[in-house]
């Protein structure tokens, strides 16, 4: 099962509108994906999860949404202009381009065996112009994260909401980074989507943070259904940090192609504040009013990817069983991910009075739920459907509906049916919704 998992979860994806291959009608734009009508309700019902957590369940922390474009020099003083770079090596004669780290023989080319050249520094910023003319002076980068964006708005926070320490900001957006070896199909693409949070400590409280927020994080994902033995945390070795990080715990997941990464989280000590305020010349540092001390605070930054996330979420909740003579393909995924919580699905679909009950019922639900109505094929191949994507309840509208109001409703996990009034369904549905 695990050898085929992700060629499994893929075309789930693409039959069922998950996930589709950008541009594919020209072909396709490789490493690059489209998410279809349940693939955004699961990728917003994930982003919206992550938003609760961290701003809304929280007294500490302040959502943003920061613009993509940048100022240039936003970039010099992070590093990304001079650091931020992987090694590659470009194959001679079939110009396939490699990254170092992944090579085990660094002379020769893993695909035709031909002659390698020197390993070079490629920095993975995207570069555009910005304005009309193409020119030196106005270069732009297209974000590589979204942390700069809370960074280069740490005066505007202190001087609007006037937060005490320790504080976070969040913020949810895409990220773009010219990837030498994509792949893994949504794990690593040019463009992704980041959720970050950068969290203001005192110097002396960062370590004490940094543990907090990797349980915080971790339990994140365990309390949406994921498997325990799924998840695991790993430290970051001192060869593996980035010069100016403290410390770093990486959250992964067991993908079908091996233990990945899922969410860094880090202690970036002061470095940020330090670097912007000495290239923006403006005082970064905060002032605190009871000890009138002036301090650059540390930042530790639970820093995860919205697209790996969905990734492992499926893979973690995609499920067969046998059920009769036949498999059952059951999308087990936590309620509140669900891309659709209802379906509303008529037994008979040659009867006007019963679509159009089974209609009216539906548009009702809807103002509760996300519900699909659904009454294109036989019963069996529409509940086959709703298992597929994971869709928590089936509500079936049949003959015997017409005389006594009830309808069916069938549980994805358990394949259970009651008998329910309609009068009482929405109730009962937010019973075991909410
Ligand atoms: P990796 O080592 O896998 O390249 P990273 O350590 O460079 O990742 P960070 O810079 O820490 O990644 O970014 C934070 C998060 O953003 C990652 O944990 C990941 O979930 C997500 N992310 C980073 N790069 C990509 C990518 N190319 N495609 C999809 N998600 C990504």
């Amino acid at each position: 099962m695990t050898e085929n998992l992700m060629d499994k979860v893929v075309s789930l994806c693409k039959r069922r509108g998950f996930i589709f291959q950008s541009s594919e009608i020209y072909g396709g734009l490789a490493n690059t994906w489209d998410y279809g009508p349940y693939g955004v309700e699961l990728k917003n019902n994930l982003k919206r999860a992550w938003w609760k957590s961290n701003v809304y369940e929280r007294n500490d922390i302040l959502g943003m949404d920061s613009a993509i474009l940048m100022h240039p020099m936003t970039w010099e003083a992070s590093g990304h202009v001079h650091n931020f770079f992987d090694l590659k090596s470009d194959c001679k004669n079939c110009k396939r381009r490699f990254k170092s780290a992944d090579l085990k023989d660094k002379a020769h080319c893993p695909e035709c065996s031909g002659e390698l050249t020197e390993s070079r520094p490629f920095n993975l910023m995207f570069k555009t112009h910005q304005g009309p003319v193409e020119d030196t002076s106005n270069i732009i980068y297209i974000r590589p994260e979204t942390a700069q964006g809370m960074f280069v708005n740490f005066l505007n926070i202190l001087d609007s909401r006037h937060p005490k320490l320790p504080f976070g900001l969040a913020q949810i957006g895409k990220s773009f980074r010219n990837e030498i070896t994509p792949g893994n199909f949504t794990f690593r693409t040019r463009e992704f989507e980041q959720m970050e949070i950068e969290y203001f400590v005192r110097p002396a409280d960062a370590d004490r943070a940094l543990n907090e927020w990797i349980e915080y994080r971790f339990n994140w994902y365990l309390t949406l259904g994921m498997k325990s033995e799924n998840l695991r945390k790993r430290q970051h070795g001192k060869d593996e940090l980035a010069h100016y990080a403290h410390a770093c715990m990486d959250v992964e997941y067991n993908f079908p192609f091996g233990w990945s990464e899922l969410e860094g989280i880090a202690n970036r000590a002061d470095f940020d504040l330090k670097q912007h305020s000495q290239y923006s010349g403006k005082e970064l540092q905060y002032f605190d009013d009871a000890t009138k001390e002036k301090f650059f605070p540390y930042i530790i930054e639970p820093s995860g990817g919205v697209d790996r996330a969905v990734l492992a979420f499926l893979v973690d909740a995609y499920h067969e069983e046998k059920v009769r003579d036949d498999l059952r393909v059951v999308l087990k995924i936590h309620k509140d991910l669900a891309p659709t919580k209802v379906a509303v699905l008529p037994l008979l679909r040659n009867r006007p009075e019963i679509t159009e009950l089974a209609n009216k019922i539906s548009r009702d639900l809807k103002k509760s739920f996300v519900t699909v109505y659904d009454d294109t094929g036989s019963i069996g191949k529409l509940y086959r459907r709703q298992d597929e994507v994971g869709t928590l309840y089936c509500v079936t509208v049949d003959v015997q509906t017409l005389e006594d109001k009830q309808v069916t409703v069938r549980s994805r996990d358990t394949m259970l049916q009651e008998r329910i009034s309609v009068d009482r369904l929405k109730e009962y549905l937010a019973k075991q919704l909410n």
